[in-house]
């Protein structure tokens, strides 16, 4: 499959790297088939591992002559259980289980955690989620050093895995140690997204990002909203942070799996209106870990997740743990093309919309460049952009016609493959209209995208302005 068609998908696929796709032909054949962005989970592995998986991506850059970006995706503050004295521990309602302090337990019925204030910052009528959310236990009487509970439903406990609190408000630092060492790899390997896991406020966002600014890197930080206190400080989240993730596994856990779909859709609308990027994520094909073919839930899923207005969808233990990975894209693909015929016919968002991290020109600018393409029947938009900035204005108009994010940054061409509708392209030459128009003519007719006729919208500037797009002309592809 060649990736430079106006046929592409508007909407973005991001995929989890794991042993199921590591290989790096399964690698470049997931970009053939529509990735646009890996993610690493630092959850597994150390930095040793991440480097060998960067390595491969790069490679695939080269092979697919596709710009994938690379996410990188900290853990953050996720508590874990510790090691058991019977492991697997199956457990019925009513028993009695007991967090104790300390790294080690010496009776079946003890439990521990990597968090050491745990017994402290958890109260009497508290509930403690385990094995995502699938055990439910009760706080029924706290001492000092015991944190007594009750098995409200039942399961199969295992060491480390994974314990939610919902509604606890824990002092826990939202980066752990290995959390700022694997962000500091990420930004002297020009990783392009770093995500946060359990952001709960807009600070946590920024220390990240002041992490990251102290060694100069331009990683985009993308914060995973998945606690209910990052739904209540969502406005100033989305405004801290340069791009957003429904982080629908955790989420579906520290609050009402009932409350997710509405919380997904308000997220979306947020980041719709603050011009920020927007991921949705977790059990898009869940299905698809065993089998050939998704549910019909999970094709509406993917399908409402597009029109709810996300700008990228994800695969998670799909891509890096199922029986099918190179399917699964494909599916996911296929549902992307198929539900944005839908808004094929939508006219873009008739109002300019204003936002102060871009230049007010450069939105009335590119938005109307959006109305003279259709009104032209325009085959292809060019938004020329440096930092990326130009490309998210025209990505959040959702106007269907295909554009193409020219840069000469590398960096800012792997941005652009989270922003839905946006084909990166690298040229050489940005500065002088004409270079460019001769730049993308030769391409579009060396692969066939542009012919004799063809009206193309370009949104560029005079450089007269500084900072600022004010420049939209219309070509016509020459004989
Ligand atoms: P995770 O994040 O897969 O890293 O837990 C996504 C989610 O919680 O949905
Ligand atoms: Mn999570």
């Amino acid at each position: 499959m060649n990736r430079n068609t106006l046929g592409e998908a508007r909407t973005k696929i991001v995929a989890t790297v794991g042993p199921a796709c590591e290989d790096e032909k399964v690698l470049l054949e997931l970009v053939q088939h529509g990735v646009d962005v890996f993610r690493i989970n630092a959850a597994h592995g150390k930095t040793e591992d991440f480097a060998r998986i960067l390595q491969k991506i790069k490679n695939v850059r080269v092979q697919s002559g596709y710009p994938v970006a690379v996410l990188l995706d900290l853990a953050g503050p996720k508590i874990r259980l510790g090691q058991l004295v019977q492991d697997p521990l199956d457990v019925e309602v009513g028993q009695e289980l007991v967090f104790v302090r300390g790294a080690y337990v010496e009776k079946p019925n003890e439990l521990t955690s990597n968090y050491p204030k745990l017994i402290d910052e958890v109260n009497v009528g508290d509930r403690v989620m385990l094995a995502d959310g699938t055990i439910m236990l009760e706080v029924i009487d706290k001492s000092k050093d015991r944190l007594r509970c009750v098995v409200a439903v039942r399961g199969t406990i295992r060491s480390r895995q994974g314990i939610n609190l919902p509604g606890v408000s824990l002092s826990v630092s939202s980066m752990r140690p290995e959390d700022i060492e694997n962000a500091l790899w990420a930004a002297r390997n020009d990783v392009d997204f770093i995500s946060l896991s359990f952001a709960r406020s807009a600070q946590d966002v920024a220390s990240l990002k002041n992490l990251l600014a102290s060694m100069d890197a331009n990683a985009m930080v993308i914060a995973k909203i998945e606690k209910r206190e990052a739904l209540k400080a969502l406005e100033e989240i989305v405004d801290a942070a340069d791009g957003v993730m429904v982080a629908r596994g955790d989420l579906g856990v520290e609050i009402d799996v009932a409350e997710t779909p509405v919380a997904q859709k308000r997220i979306i609308q947020v980041c719709r209106e603050k011009m920020k990027p927007v991921i949705v994520a977790t059990q898009m094909l869940e299905s698809m870990h065993h089998n050939r073919r998704p549910t019909r839930a999970e094709a509406s899923d993917v399908a409402n997740a597009i029109l709810d207005g996300a700008d990228a969808c994800m695969l998670s233990g799909e891509t890096a743990i199922g029986d099918f990975p190179v399917l699964a894209v494909d599916t996911m693909n296929r549902i992307m093309l198929s539900t944005e015929q839908m808004l094929k016919d939508v006219p873009g968002n008739s109002k300019t919309r204003l936002n102060d991290r871009v230049h007010p020109i450069t939105s009335a600018v590119t938005h109307n460049a959006a109305n003279i393409a259709e009104a032209i029947d325009a085959k292809l938009v060019v938004v020329a952009t440096r930092t990326g900035g130009t490309a998210w204005v025209k990505a959040k108009q959702r106007n269907y016609i295909p554009t193409l994010g020219v840069s000469d940054s590398e960096q800012t061409l792997r941005r652009m493959c989270l922003f839905w509708g946006i084909m990166p392209r690298k040229v050489d030459r940005m500065e002088n209209p004409d270079d460019l128009v001769a730049d993308v003519t030769k391409w579009g007719k060396e692969t066939g995208v542009l012919l004799a006729g063809d009206r193309v919208v370009y949104v560029t500037g005079t450089g007269l302005l500084n900072q600022t797009h004010n420049l939209v002309f219309v070509h016509e592809v020459p004989k």
